[in-house]
Order: C-alpha cells, then structure tokens, then sequence
C-alpha cells in the first residue's frame, strides 16, 4: 500500500498525465477535472490530498461517502461525488451530501432524488417547493450513467433508456443534469476507446456539449484515452492512493473490474 507521504507527488504526476493528454488532443487543460476515487482509503488520505490541492472525491458507496463527509467536515470545500450504483431506497442518506451524482440510471431513480431534493432544499433555504424556477445551486448535480457496451453484470442504463432519463431530469425541478458517465468492459486501455467516442457520440445525439457538457470517463489506467475522447472528469484511484486496501464482504471491486 501507499504511504500517506507519496500522495501529493503521486497527485502531481497523475494532474501531470492530464495535462499532457489534454494538449495532446488540442484541448485546454481546464477542460478537464480530477475527481480522485478515495474508496476504501482513509479520511487521512482524503486530507492528504485535500492538503495538496485535491478538492473532489469519488466514493462508491453511500454510508462510506457518509461516514467520510462527517470526519471531514472542518475541510471548506471539499466534495464527495457518488460514483457507484445508488438504490433508490439510499437517495434520502446522500441528498444534501454528496455534491454531485454521476450514476442515475432510472425513472425511478430521478424520481425519488427529485423529491428528496425538494425536501432538502426547501429546509435549506426556506423556499417553498412550489416556486417556479429553482436557481441551480440549489439544484442537485446529476450525470446519467451509461452501460455503454451493454454489459449483463454492470448498472447503468442502456444507450436506449438514456433519453427518456434525461428528459426526466431535465423537468425535474430540483435537479440538474449536464452530462453523461460510463465505465468501459476490461480490457487494456486501447480497447476503452471505441466505448467513451460511444458515450460521445450518444451525447452529440442528446443536444451536444452546450446541452450535457460533461463527461465522466477514464480512470488510472486509460485517462488519456478519454481524454483523447472527450472527457471532462476522470475518476482516478489507484494512481493517486495506491492499491486499495482488501474491503471485508466486497469481493469485486465496484466497477465490475477485478482487485488486483
Ligand atoms: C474505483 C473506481 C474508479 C477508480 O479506478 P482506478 O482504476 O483505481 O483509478 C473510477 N471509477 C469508478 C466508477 C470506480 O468505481
């Protein structure tokens, strides 16, 4: 496992490897976010990272994106994204904590999280929940995800689903949705490429980058693939904290990709 001591050098490199993939595919390298997967690693790692400038965080899983949000709640600024599947009988546990999501991938889904929202912000900022227009910082920020090679084990929605899930956030009130994420088959880098200019290309079909400008793909080992793709967060973990540590009763790793 990592030292806590190699992750702001670590961090470095890996915003090194974005920045050059980004030039390389003649993109700005504002353009894209490190959004740095901290599941299964410590809350110290977090403010390790946190320390060196890393201010998003990936977490799979609801009570762990929980648990971490309360030990780091004397950190300004820091943001829990939800990168794993979330089951619709979790959204009131990560509404009002998690900053953005990246995984609905249901009717149902945006359903529940519109009406946990509306819950949520109205006891925030005291605004009646039948107000017409809701300003977007009081909106949730949700990304849909995509089983882009419809792959049997893996969550997501299909190609087809997608359309009908946008259009259902986009009415909903409270939520906001800009984008589109994916988690590619296993398999060597290389081989991700034809999956994230698929995620593209279905997002070209649903409006183009001004209507979902946001695309979550690539992760430690195929990042400059999507960047050369088109992303604009890549969700890195193991290039950043190292291996993770073995998760009693989770077998698989969350993405549907073997531990190694
Ligand atoms: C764990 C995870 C990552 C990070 O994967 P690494 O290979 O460790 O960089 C990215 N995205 C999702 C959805 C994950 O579950």
């Amino acid at each position: 496992m990592t030292s806590l001591s190699e992750i702001p050098a670590r961090l470095a490199a890996v915003k090194q490897r974005i920045e050059r993939a980004a030039l390389d595919a003649g993109r700005a390298p504002e353009s894209v976010r490190l959004l740095a997967v901290s599941k299964f690693h410590t809350p110290e790692s977090i403010r390790r990272a946190y320390a060196a400038g890393q201010r998003d965080f990936g977490e799979n899983y609801v009570q762990e994106l929980r648990d971490k949000s309360d030990l780091l709640a004397d950190l300004p600024d820091l943001r829990f994204h939800l990168i794993g599947h979330l089951q619709t009988n979790k959204v009131r546990q990560v509404v009002g904590v998690a900053s953005r999501i990246h995984t609905v991938d249901s009717l149902r889904l945006v359903d529940e999280l519109e009406k946990r929202q509306a819950q949520s912000s109205t006891t925030a900022v005291a605004r009646p929940s039948h107000e017409e227009h809701v300003p977007a910082e009081a909106r949730l920020r949700c990304l849909v995800a995509v089983n882009i090679a419809g792959e049997e084990t893996k969550s997501g929605a299909t190609p087809a689903e997608v359309p009908a899930i946008v259009e259902r956030l986009r009415q909903s009130k409270h939520l906001l949705v800009d984008g589109l994420f994916t988690v590619p088959p296993l398999g060597p880098a290389e081989t991700a490429r034809p999956h994230f200019e698929a995620l593209r290309a279905l997002r070209d079909e649903l409006g183009g980058a001004r209507e979902l400008p946001e695309l979550s793909m690539g992760m430690s080992a195929d990042l400059e693939v999507a960047i050369a793709a088109g992303a604009t967060w890549v969700r890195v973990g193991t290039d950043i904290f190292g291996a993770r540590p073995a998760h009693e009763g989770v077998q698989r790793d969350p993405t549907g990709r073997e531990e190694q």
